[in-house]
């Protein structure tokens, strides 16, 4: 089985303990049966998230201390939108104070500017925030993603690309004009990490131009995507990360950029526009009551320094291969234990596949999260759900949407548990797996309007 050596040495240590089932049971009692309401000291291996967890390097924590906290014109700033425009050639840069930051001062200001009637935003999957903003401006979200990407168990390569004749019949349906844009979000986080190819990419750039419809890129994993095409697609395997970044970028107008995935720091984000300067003094306009001024946008100086440091660590290839590969060791561990999971895993996490595992449990009783509560109890793990419970009710009939996808989600954070750890990990789902029978639904005891999965309470069903 693959295994490659962390490529750092630990010089800070965090401990962390586990507390004991009873105090589990009670924990997660406490919590409402949802993961996201348990204190973080009640959970051993933190497997929620991968955004804003990665540690940061010891050039990156130099960076903190070279912060210059200027109000306006901060050089941090300036050395962050140097190294934009070096990686991305993305000519305006605004940092955010994280990605929804960045999606909070584009979206209206896109919506405005192309005069939509009946605005409509297509995406391989939008990411539950990028959703979310999308609907508080009034405009409706629709995935297109390859079919492939709803069959966990057949392997295919690309399980992030578009469905290009469903994206050509989905402009045709709503018309060019109301498409405000297309987003092509790299990698795909919510159909598990997964990449999409330059190829796809590119193709879909060819059809937004041939219907004038702006292309974002929602960049949260621009680096892992990238180490995907140079390891698959023909033709990439000679070059490097840098060039491959260099060319995905081109196939965009716009990105948005969660700061906290690939670039490792714990807070930030960018909004980036390529050459569209009426555009960037529109959404400039936003960012000032909303983010912060334009040379700071919720970030401290020192923020920017560390991700300016940030954005150029997460495309090392030595990190990547390491990082990827440790994702797909705590996948071949669970495969070989027979747990159902995405396949194969993708950039930053290990999907399992509770509507297999669980399949006793229908949608809308939530298996995945009844997995996440299993596995919490069994072993102090604390995952997420990606299903019914995140992807909430269509807002104009107010019934639970179908989900296409029910997977409890182990996100690994960049540089911080060891390969140990990912063993540990995949025993103790083998464990849950062994009980999966007597494992249980869950009805809702609250249920909030929107982003349901952040508050909710349940019981069991
Ligand atoms: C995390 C994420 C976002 C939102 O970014 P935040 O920093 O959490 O606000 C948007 N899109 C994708 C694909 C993400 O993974």
């Amino acid at each position: 089985m693959q295994r490659i050596p962390e490529p750092f040495r630990i010089k800070m240590v965090e401990p962390i303990k586990m507390i004991s089932a009873e105090q589990r049971r009670q924990a997660l009692e406490r919590a409402g049966y949802n993961p996201f309401l348990l204190r973080s000291d009640e959970v051993f291996i933190d497997l929620l998230t991968d955004s804003g967890t990665g540690s940061m390097s010891d050039k990156q924590w130099a960076g903190l201390m070279m912060g210059d906290e200027s109000y306006a014109g901060s050089r941090n700033y300036y050395h962050l939108q140097e190294t934009v425009q070096e990686i991305f050639n993305y000519r305006y840069v605004l940092p955010t104070h994280q990605g929804r930051g960045a999606e909070q001062i584009l979206f209206p200001a896109i919506i405005e500017q192309r005069g939509c009637q009946n605005p409509v935003f297509i995406s391989n999957y939008h990411f539950d925030t990028t959703a979310a903003h999308v609907e508080l401006n009034g405009a409706q979200a629709i995935n297109v993603a390859t079919p492939q990407a709803y069959d966990t168990t057949s392997p295919y390569d690309w399980k992030g690309n578009f469905d290009l004749g469903k994206l050509e019949a989905t402009i045709t349906e709503h018309g060019a004009a109301n498409v405000a844009a297309i987003i092509t979000t790299v990698t795909c986080n919510s159909t598990g990490g997964q990449p999409v190819s330059m190829e796809n990419m590119r193709a879909v750039y060819q059809i937004a131009q041939r219907h004038g419809i702006p292309v974002v890129i929602d960049s949260a994993r621009y680096c892992e995507n990238a180490w995907f095409i140079k390891q698959r697609e023909s033709g990439y395997q000679d070059r490097s990360v840098a060039e491959i970044i260099s060319e995905m970028y081109q196939y965009g107008d716009m990105l948005t950029m969660s700061a906290k995935k690939d670039p490792m720091v714990n807070i930030g984000g960018l909004c980036c526009i390529r050459s569209d300067e009426e555009l960037f003094r529109q959404v400039q306009v936003r960012c000032i009551p909303q983010e912060g001024f334009v040379t700071y946008g919720g970030l401290a100086g020192r923020d920017m320094e560390a991700l300016a440091v940030g954005l150029r660590e997460g495309m090392d290839e030595d990190h990547l291969s390491y990082r990827i590969g440790q994702v797909k060791y705590l996948g071949d561990l669970l495969l070989e234990a027979g747990v159902p999971i995405q396949y194969p895993t993708g950039g930053h996490a290990v999907f399992v596949d509770a509507r297999i595992l669980l399949a006793h449990i229908p949608g809308d009783k939530f298996p995945a999260q009844a997995l996440a509560n299993a596995l919490y109890l069994e072993g102090g793990i604390r995952g997420v759900e990606i299903g019914s419970l995140l992807l909430g009710r269509d807002p104009a009939t107010g019934l639970q949407k179908e989900s296409p996808l029910e997977l409890l989600r182990l996100t690994i954070p960049r540089r911080v548990y060891t390969n140990n750890h990912m063993e540990y990990v995949a025993s103790c789902l083998a464990a849950v797996k062994r009980r999966a029978e007597s494992i249980r639904g869950l009805s809702f005891s609250y249920e909030p309007p929107l982003l349901r999965h952040f508050t909710a309470r349940f019981h069991s069903s």
